[in-house]
């Protein structure tokens, strides 16, 4: 259904594009709906760069393409080290940060637990308890070996499995926005997905705005808005990060399995919270950070947002209230 709908906009907009300049270019890539508008210097080529490097990103860390960088490093666990694409070393490294700083509440190697539930899948089920604590041992950050030097990355124990989903959008959001920047781009927003990053001022010079997705209603209904204000820095970018319940998730018995895991009970994430939104400059650490706060949960994801200067974030709970970090410009609806 997704992908039709992506089809005919993205139809539509080629068409339109035979007239006058593309103002939005619309494509399935990384999993997502990826929508990128350059409200200046919106030439073909700019649009056709970045989302080449979004292909080239999904190509080299998607877990669902057997040639990727990733998809090579999980079928040589416990056998040998991976040589790897810079950016995915990198990727690979600051994941493992996160992983250490979050006390593994975001772990890049939950890739077993993710293949074991499925969601999003037509294998989706609740897995049995057998099976989901075979996978939850196999999760642990530390047994990710990085050779930087060599650029290769060994997973140590066989069936260990890497999955970059809670970052690597984030990292494909900050290298679109790099790209248009380069090239020119004074005013621009990129959307992956929700991934968000703003890219200078509005055409009216009003605040951007940003929704909140409503995690209990349809898609498109909103909670709230982020407003952001540019400031004189130049470039000056933004990005919007959410992680909620609302984004992949099966319902059974009454009870909704959403895709974000808890990598210490092999359960989906539990804890009141049915959204975390992140405000910041950088979109892959946005991202890692959302994940981490929302599995994290309110206090310990508060406590360790403190330590990110230049970080706000709204915080969305299971009686749809919201509390916000202090700076966090969030209207309420
Ligand atoms: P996000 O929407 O950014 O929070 O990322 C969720 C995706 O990251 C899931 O679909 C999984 O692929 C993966 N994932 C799920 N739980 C975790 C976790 N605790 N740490 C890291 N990645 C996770
Ligand atoms: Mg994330």
């Amino acid at each position: 259904m997704k992908k039709i709908l992506v089809f005919i906009l993205t139809v539509s907009f080629a068409l339109l594009s035979c007239t006058q300049k593309e103002s939005s270019r619309i494509e399935f890539a990384l999993g997502t709906v990826c929508v990128v508008t350059l409200y200046d210097n919106a030439h073909d080529k700019i649009y056709n760069d970045i989302f080449l490097r979004l292909r080239e990103i999904e190509n080299r860390m998607s877990v669902n393409i057997p040639s990727s960088d990733v998809s090579r490093i999980n079928s040589a666990a416990g056998i040998k080290p991976v040589l790897v694409n810079e950016d995915v070393f990198m990727v690979i490294e600051r994941a493992k940060y996160f992983a250490e700083i979050s006390n593994g509440a975001f772990d890049p190697t939950v890739g077993p637990l993710v293949s074991l539930w499925g969601i999003g899948s037509d294998e989706q089920r609740v897995p049995p308890l057998s099976e989901i604590e075979k996978a939850v041992n196999l999760i642990n950050w530390r047994n990710v070996e990085l050779n930087a030097e060599a650029k290769s990355v060994y997973l140590t124990v066989q069936g260990m499995a890497l999955d970059l989903g809670a970052i690597a959008k984030g990292y494909a959001a900050d290298e679109a926005a790099l790209i248009a920047i380069n090239a020119g781009v004074k005013r621009a927003k990129i959307d992956l997905g929700g991934n968000v990053i703003l890219i200078g001022e509005k055409t009216d010079k009003t605040p951007w705005k940003v929704g909140i997705q409503n995690p209990g209603e349809e898609r498109g209904s909103v909670l709230g808005i982020v407003q952001i204000t540019p400031s004189l820095q130049s470039p000056f970018t933004k990005t919007i990060v959410t992680s909620g319940v609302y984004e992949r998730f099966f319902e059974e018995n009454g009870k909704r399995y959403h895709h974000i895991f808890d990598p210490s009970t092999g359960f989906p994430s539990y804890n009141g919270l049915l959204s975390v939104t992140i405000i910041t400059n950088n979109s892959m650490d946005a991202d890692a950070l959302s994940t981490a706060v929302f599995v994290l949960g309110y206090e310990k994801g508060n406590a360790l947002l403190e330590s990110f200067p230049e970080t706000e974030a709204v915080f969305v709970f299971d009686d749809r209230s919201a509390k916000t970090t202090a700076d966090a410009n969030f209207i309420f609806f």
